[in-house]
């Protein structure tokens, strides 16, 4: 089915405050999660509400939380999440470390203890938005690990995502915001929704044979996903969870650390402030002309044009903006399920949802 974007965010605004948010909160959810879902990532969008009432009513998701400065010093920070809503308190903390670095011109931000913070792009987009350039290290925990690391065939991080933004003074920013693993987590729980195999290379089966089964990943005997780009993905995801997950959120994927059903995601945060590194016109004509340059490649055959990094998202955006959001009847089914159990009766479910 087709969902109508505005229609969309109501139905969850409605869920939220139906299971403890504010208006405020549920509306900063809500539209992260429906703006996930138009930049397609449909596995970082309104699919993860039946997670989030599910860990609302199991007290691990603070819905009144904000993000708190526990450690100032200087152009190091570290912030609290205290457990809340990630898009609340992700964007919180994001806000501090841009105040922060028009000061310093550079602040690296420990984020941690932040519920799951959705598409880290949007944090980028913030910073980027800004005329900051960011990077971003991310680790998720709080559940047991989901990828397993080059050459080996048991589960040890889970799909760790790393995201770096650079501004451009008259377009949008440049944004690369990828999971570690081969596909993300929320890719193969779409197609295990939809009932169909995700991209050969991604996953292993239990006896680690390659499968494009995505039922082993919820189903026992578990399978694991493998990283992206062999070892240099894996590489990638190491350094996330130990930059992510051992320096800014002082808990990482290890066994001594909790692996129930919560999502925590931890973020280590770099916001730096082009103009403290000198000229920058020549900076962002150098962005402009290379930009050029890569949009000029030849395609290769079978492929349509040279993209650079987020444009894929904006011409998402563009489409399903005007078209409205693919939900799948799995997906529809578990969200109508959450509404309920947040609390909405059947006539508002109906209502939105009708
Ligand atoms: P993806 O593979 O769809 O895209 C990865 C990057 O490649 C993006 O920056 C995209 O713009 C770029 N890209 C894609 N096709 C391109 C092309 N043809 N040319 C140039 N660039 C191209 O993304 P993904 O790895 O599936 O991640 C999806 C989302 O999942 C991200 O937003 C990520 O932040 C999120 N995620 C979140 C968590 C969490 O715990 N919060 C964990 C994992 C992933």
């Amino acid at each position: 089915m087709l969902v109508e974007q505005e229609k969309l965010i109501e139905f969850v605004i409605a869920i939220f405050t139906s299971a403890g948010s504010s208006a405020d909160v549920a509306a900063e959810v809500a539209n992260h999660l429906v703006s996930a879902n138009l930049r397609g990532h449909d596995s970082h969008g309104v699919g993860m509400i039946p997670a989030y009432v599910g860990n609302i009513g199991n007290g691990q998701l603070n819905v009144t939380a904000q993000a708190e400065v526990v450690r100032d010093n200087g152009a190091v920070l570290m912030i609290d999440g205290n457990a809340g809503f990630g898009q609340v308190v992700g964007r919180q903390a994001t806000d501090i470390a841009i105040a922060r670095a028009r000061e310093t011109g550079i602040v690296c931000a420990g984020i941690r203890n932040c519920h799951h913070l959705g598409r880290i792009g949007s944090y980028g987009e913030q910073c980027g938005n800004a005329g900051f350039v960011s990077i971003h290290f991310v680790n998720v925990v709080g559940h047991p690990p989901q990828v397993s690391p080059f050459g080996g065939r048991d589960r040890r991080m889970s799909t760790n995502p790393f995201c770096c933004v650079v501004p451009r003074p008259n377009a949008p920013p440049i944004v690369l915001d990828m999971a570690t693993s081969a596909v993300a987590q929320g890719k193969v729980r779409v197609a295990y929704m939809k009932g169909v195999p995700v991209p050969e290379g991604a996953l292993v089966d239990s006896e680690g044979s390659p499968t494009t089964d995505p039922g082993v990943m919820f189903n026992e005997p578990y399978g694991a996903l493998g990283p992206f780009g062999k070892h240099k993905g894996y590489g990638l995801a190491v350094m996330c969870e130990l930059l992510g997950g051992a320096l800014a959120g002082e808990w990482t994927a290890q066994p001594e650390n909790p692996q129930g059903n919560n999502i925590i995601n931890n973020m280590l945060l770099f916001v730096l402030d082009p103009t403290a590194f000198g000229d920058t016109a020549t900076f962002h004509s150098e962005v402009e002309a290379m930009t050029r340059y890569l949009h000029t490649t030849s395609p290769a055959k079978g492929v349509d044009k040279v993209r650079i990094p987020g444009e894929p998202e904006l011409e998402s955006l563009a489409e399903r903006s005007v078209q409205g959001i693919p939900i799948d009847d799995n997906s529809w089914a578990g969200i109508l399920r959450a509404a309920a159990s947040a609390g909405l009766t059947e006539e508002a479910i109906a209502g939105y949802a009708g």
